[in-house]
């Protein structure tokens, strides 16, 4: 008799740990942080990112800045841009 109830006890447990792993992963398909539709902090803290002319030092938001093109190096325009390189 005690058998049978140590059986049932564990098919409970199983049936429990299975329904919590269930029940995890739905969450975590929910809000994953691999969705990428939360905002970082960085983003939540400044609206646009600003960067730094790698020429001249100004600092201009990242939709003004001229990038070059190895996408690392950012400047305030284009002529300094041409004139870092040399
Ligand atoms: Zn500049």
């Amino acid at each position: 008799m005690k058998l049978l109830l140590w059986a049932v006890a564990g098919f409970l447990l199983v049936m429990w740990y299975l329904h919590v792993k269930k029940s995890n992963q739905r969450s975590r398909h929910r809000d994953g942080p691999a969705g990428g539709s939360q905002p970082t902090p960085d983003a939540a803290a400044s609206p646009e990112k600003m960067l730094r002319c790698a020429h001249c030092g100004l600092h201009i938001p990242s939709s003004e800045a001229v990038t070059a093109d190895d996408g690392r190096l950012a400047y305030c325009s284009d002529e300094h841009r041409l004139r870092h390189r040399g």
